[in-house]
């Protein structure tokens, strides 16, 4: 039978007093739909099942099926499942972001709340980026992965991926040529439905900024219909992402799927130093900096903080997109943390398209083994330049499937390595994409806790007493 629990944290919950306080209205404090536990498994034990069983069917197919079979598989039955999940997620990113900002900072009360918020919020982004990068360079230093690669086998691989690498140098051109004092001004967008369309996040967190500030500026009886409508809006979005989250054991699949049925052992084994580098410090990342942070700044315990964030992990891993788990974190934050809206919906949008720990690790590597690959030495303080380069690249990346790639090739010929050797790394990007984008979105999610912490609205002691996302539905 199904148990229902009313409990679920509703979206303005904490904050719901507040808003009831600041309009006179208690309506502000509202209930949601039940979360109901149905029969039968969990939905993130089914979701880990997906994952298990996309991973391996791909495998026995990239080595046993012909190969028309594995690529009619993958055009007809992989692609268009986990494309459908992929999308049912993207599609609510950007009115999200949206409402999120807006609701975030009217929540926060005024702008000087907010700009304390936003400072605090950065401020993490770029420590922890930072902090992530210097250790990847610590790491490839150590490693040297560069040092251990045919010459033969390196130009083969460039032969191999030159016409896609073509496409992300053209793309980085694109992306650097605009960069300067344009970058800035463009973050306040011209248009705000066409900063969406363009999945320009920046300038939709801009406006969403902008709105929430006025919204506070408002008579509360001006503001509180908009507030309504804006929460209205959230709760709509989450339904559309429990609604995906259904088909999630069979979307996760799918895209593992697509991804292990087309990879190479080989080309593994032959980058498998370069690719040890980065998954070793994506993992020393995630399993000394981040608990570091989680046990002593934020006085709560590592173990109990990833166990409840694993289905903001598990879609990471599986759509490599930080903007696409946005709205699971958004949700996992708030329901599984417990962590006040007011904060997650500042902080997690944010940080979905600034915090990115794991691209930065990534960048940092990647450039250093490419400098070994082509005898490029780079000195002490280049490598310096290096790691503040791949922190504000990352900074700047897009939270998308491959989104650093062009601004990695950027950062590649400043250092005089060519370009087209990003090729080298195209084959095996995919794995480390879906890698380092879980390390990204796990910053995430520790900086809205930390922030949550430093502004006294939240402590560990407030997580619900069980997880709420995602729902366990029967389906
Ligand atoms: N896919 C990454 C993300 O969405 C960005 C990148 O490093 O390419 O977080």
């Amino acid at each position: 039978g199904r148990a229902s629990y009313g409990l679920r944290i509703s979206r303005l919950g904490l904050c719901g007093s507040d808003f009831a306080l600041i309009f006179g209205d208690p309506s502000f404090t509202r209930m949601s739909a039940p979360v109901s536990s149905g029969k039968g498994m969990p939905l993130h034990t089914k979701i880990l099942i997906g994952l298990v069983v996309g991973a391996v069917l791909g495998l026995l197919f990239h080595s046993f099926a012909p190969q028309n079979l594995n690529d009619a598989v993958n055009r007809y039955v992989a692609y268009p499942i986990g494309q459908v999940f992929f999308r049912m997620l993207y599609m609510v990113v950007m009115p999200l972001v949206f409402a999120s900002i807006a609701l975030g900072v009217a929540g926060l009360g005024d702008l000087k709340a907010a700009g304390r918020v936003g400072s605090k919020s950065l401020a993490y982004f770029f420590a922890t980026t930072f902090v992530a990068a210097a250790l990847g360079l610590m790491m490839v230093n150590l490693i040297e992965p560069g040092n251990h690669l045919d010459t033969a086998v390196r130009d083969g691989l460039i032969q191999e991926y030159a016409g896609e690498a073509a496409t992300k140098v053209e793309a980085s051109q694109r992306a650097t040529e605009s960069f300067g004092i344009e970058t800035i001004v463009n973050i306040v967008t011209r248009n705000p439905i066409k900063s969406a369309a363009d999945g320009d996040m920046l300038g939709v967190i801009f406006f969403g900024l902008m709105f929430g500030i006025a919204l506070t500026m408002l008579a509360r009886e001006k503001a509180a219909p908009m507030i309504q409508w804006l929460d209205a809006l959230n709760e709509v979005v989450v339904k559309i992402v429990e609604l995906a989250m259904r088909i999630a054991p069979y979307g996760v699949a799918a895209l593992i799927f697509g991804v292990t049925s087309k990879f190479g052992f080989g080309l593994m084994q032959t980058l498998g130093l370069y690719v040890v580098t980065v998954l070793g410090a994506l993992l020393l990342h995630t399993l000394l900096t981040i608990p570091a942070i989680l046990r002593f700044i934020v006085g709560m315990n590592p173990v109990t903080f990833f166990s409840r964030i694993r289905s903001s992990i598990i879609t990471a891993f599986s759509t490599s997109s930080s903007a696409a788990t946005l709205p699971t974190n958004l949700a996992v934050a708030e329901q599984n943390l417990g962590i006040p809206p007011q904060i997650g919906g500042f902080v997690l949008p944010l940080g979905s398209t600034m915090c990115m720990n794991g691209t930065a690790i990534f960048e940092g590597i990647t450039v250093l083994f490419l400098a070994q690959l082509f005898d490029v030495d780079l000195s002490l303080g280049q490598q310096i330049i290096v790691v503040v380069m791949s922190v504000l690249t990352a900074v700047g990346a897009a939270g998308v499937p491959g989104g650093s790639i062009p601004l990695l090739v950027g950062i590649m010929t400043m250092f005089g390595i060519p370009g087209e050797a990003i090729g080298i790394v195209l084959g095996v990007d995919r794995i480390l994409d879906m890698s380092r984008t879980t390390v990204n979105v796990i910053g995430d999610l520790s900086a809205t806790a930390f922030v949550g912490k430093s502004e006294g609205v939240w402590t560990p002691a407030m997580l619900p007493s069980q997880d709420l996302v995602p729902a366990d539905e029967d389906l």
